[in-house]
């Protein structure tokens, strides 16, 4: 008998983790009965099933705000999703959470994002208006209960509940207080809570690095405009000298993961305190968010959020390559719409048993790369394209 079995890391659970942080042993199970893993916990499994899927992979050569041929440094959505588990894993520690299932919501929660970034899922969304439209957070709960199709006995990854419950951070009671019904409302475990917050809190700083790496965004510009840049910049000349660009830009992007992660992190802990939080259950019950900036970090966040809206997600070399994916999806998506023949054998498969045509297209295109999108264009509309 192997010592470090599921037993030993489920016992390790429960001695080390928190009282209101879930334990994989209680987890609420999977849609699909499967007998337990000898050595890995549920969540580890978890974790494990989603690095092996296709949608993980492609994340590789999807936008996150740059196209990959734009530069091979910049952010894709793999790596994108690599610094959220990193900084949500961090946090779930220093909180006492399970970082297993952290892990496993972090490494699958952009696996539902379409190629081009947000420019793809809007268009997305337009196109299938009358049919339920498109959100990214639903189509990566598509993904593993669904598309993701390579196990004998059962579809999708049938990952545990709360890790699906985990991908649906707009449905949580603090996002719609009177706007959904009850049964479309997830209660969030902390472990749920800290990898929304640890998204928000990467693309933030990465987005800063990124923005300035490439030109767009000048660090004057941004140490006279905006007060977290300043703060750390302030902080970094009093500490080294004769600093270069990149070393300046780097320390500071490194100063304010810091001090967000920290904030957060002390938030969270007076919150818990506040809400008198005992067991995973008061956690379900609470209505107010725990893990969260503090109000004087959430404005200054807000203010931060606002600059990099207009200074760079709006900037006109951005935009420019967001309305060319558009375009690209769009009129594949109205092509294959009106001759659906053109679509590969298993999306056929999948109009014949049942499931709506705009929705299919739909999945097909969102879960290819931006790449994959360019190509599949020129083999639709070129005339000199081979078949493949
Ligand atoms: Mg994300």
């Amino acid at each position: 008998m192997a010592k470090y079995d599921r037993l030993y890391f489920e016992n390790l659970e429960k001695k080390s983790l928190a009282p209101y942080a879930v334990l994989s042993k209680r987890s609420k199970g999977r849609q699909y009965q499967e007998e337990l893993d000898p050595f890995r916990t549920a969540f580890q499994r978890d974790r494990d099933r989603i690095i092996h899927s296709k949608a993980f992979r492609r994340l590789k050569h999807k936008t996150q705000v740059f196209v990959i041929f734009e530069g091979d440094h910049f952010r894709t959505r793999l790596t994108h999703t690599l610094e959220v588990a990193q900084i949500a894993r961090h946090i779930a520690r220093m909180l006492g959470l399970n970082e297993d299932l952290v892990e496993s919501i972090a490494l699958a929660h952009d696996l539902g994002h379409t190629p081009f970034g947000h420019a793809g899922e809007a268009q997305l969304d337009e196109l299938l208006k009358d049919v339920g439209g498109f959100e990214h957070n639903l189509q990566s709960r598509r993904i593993v209960e669904l598309l993701e199709n390579k196990y004998p006995s059962f579809p999708g990854l049938n990952l545990s509940q709360e890790v699906i419950e985990g991908l649906l951070k707009h449905f949580t009671p603090f996002d719609h207080s009177d706007d959904a019904s009850a049964e479309e409302i997830i209660h969030p475990s902390l472990e749920a809570q800290v990898v929304n917050l640890a998204d928000q809190l990467a693309y933030l700083n990465h987005d800063l690095d990124d923005g300035i790496s490439s030109g767009i965004l000048n660090m004057d510009e941004l140490v006279a405009k905006v007060d977290l840049w300043r703060e750390a910049q302030i902080s970094n000349e009093f500490k080294y000298q004769n600093l270069n660009a990149t070393q300046t830009r780097f320390l500071n992007v490194r100063y304010l993961i810091n001090l967000m992660v920290n904030d957060v992190t002390a938030n969270a802990q007076r919150k818990i305190q506040e809400n008198n939080l005992q067991t995973l259950e008061d956690v379900y019950l609470c209505n107010e968010r725990i893990v969260d900036f503090s109000p004087q970090m959430k404005k200054r966040i807000v203010f931060l959020q606002r600059f990099l809206h207009n200074q760079f997600y709006n900037d006109y070399r951005v935009l420019r390559m967001m309305v060319k994916g558009k375009r690209f999806i769009n009129e594949l998506f109205v092509h294959f719409n009106k001759y659906p023949q053109l679509l590969p054998p298993n999306e056929h498969q999948r109009i014949r048993e049942g499931e709506t045509q705009e929705r299919v297209i739909a999945d097909y295109l969102s879960t290819m790369t931006d790449n994959y999108v360019i190509e599949e264009h020129k083999r639709i509309f070129e005339l000199d394209k081979e078949l493949s």
